[in-house]
């Protein structure tokens, strides 16, 4: 058997939760925010809670109103705890000025609270956001700003936006330079083999299918591809060699 990674003695592994900020010069978007601190105490003893993110955005000089836009590529928990915060009593937005952009369907599957993944979509997270207007639903692929755009690949949830960024002046191609944010499609740089999927992957069979669509693409035109669960590698150039083999050029 292939070990990529040693677990603890309670099976546990190490990961990361990375968040994205872009600054296009007059908007800062925000790209996933984390597990938050509104965690109860149960799943704080198996995930812990780092809640880091308002002490990295202020070292970086961003404070929570300086936040436009907030994209959340899915709602599991671990991507959007710090879209809320809980304030005397009251869950409120923890980016005041900021639109809040998720798939419609995402948000549709979470309220339905199924057997198989309930414990992933914790309502607090969102509802808030709806109720006053900050969140937006949206169906399919969009350019939220400038350069700026979501697509929907869908495996691990059926409707999972990835983030795509494009910046710079074309090459002589007519290609900008790109980014991607791919979420949990490929969460960490060992999960760039076609098959290797997640358990908590709800259509394991469209994560191939959506790798494949997504390589057909970054490789070729050399995207950026961001992690969202490594904590050792962020980011890296995905290749693949004349053998099929993928690997990450990490820079
Ligand atoms: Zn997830």
């Amino acid at each position: 058997m292939v070990k990529k990674v040693t677990p603890d003695d309670q099976n546990r592994l190490d990961a990361g939760l990375n968040s994205l900020l872009i600054r296009t010069g007059d908007t800062n978007i925000l790209v996933e925010t984390g597990i938050g601190n509104k965690l109860p105490e149960r799943l704080v003893q198996i995930f812990k809670q780092p809640a880091k993110l308002l002490d990295n955005l202020h070292s970086a000089g961003v404070a929570p109103e300086d936040i436009d836009i907030v994209i959340n590529t899915h709602l599991h928990f671990d991507h959007c705890g710090w879209n809320t915060v809980k304030r005397a009593g009251q869950v409120v937005a923890t980016f005041p000025k900021a639109k809040y952009y998720v798939q419609n369907g995402e948000y549709e599957h979470g309220r339905k609270q199924l057997e198989r993944d309930a414990i992933s979509y914790m309502s607090p997270n969102y509802d808030p956001l709806l109720e006053n207007g900050q969140m937006v639903l949206v169906d399919g692929d969009l350019e939220i700003s400038p350069g700026i755009s979501v697509r929907v690949f869908p495996g691990h949830t059926a409707n999972m936006q990835a983030v795509v960024i494009e910046s710079g002046a074309p090459d002589e191609n007519g290609r900008k330079k790109t980014a991607c944010y791919i979420s949990d499609l490929i969460p960490t740089a060992n999960h760039i083999d076609l098959t290797w999927v997640m358990a908590f992957d709800v259509l394991p069979l469209d994560t191939i299918k959506s790798r494949k669509k997504y390589y057909a693409s970054a490789i070729p035109e050399k995207w950026l591809t961001v992690f969202t669960h490594d904590d050792r590698t962020p980011w890296g150039y995905i290749e693949r060699d004349e053998r099929g083999k993928f690997s990450v050029k990490t820079v």
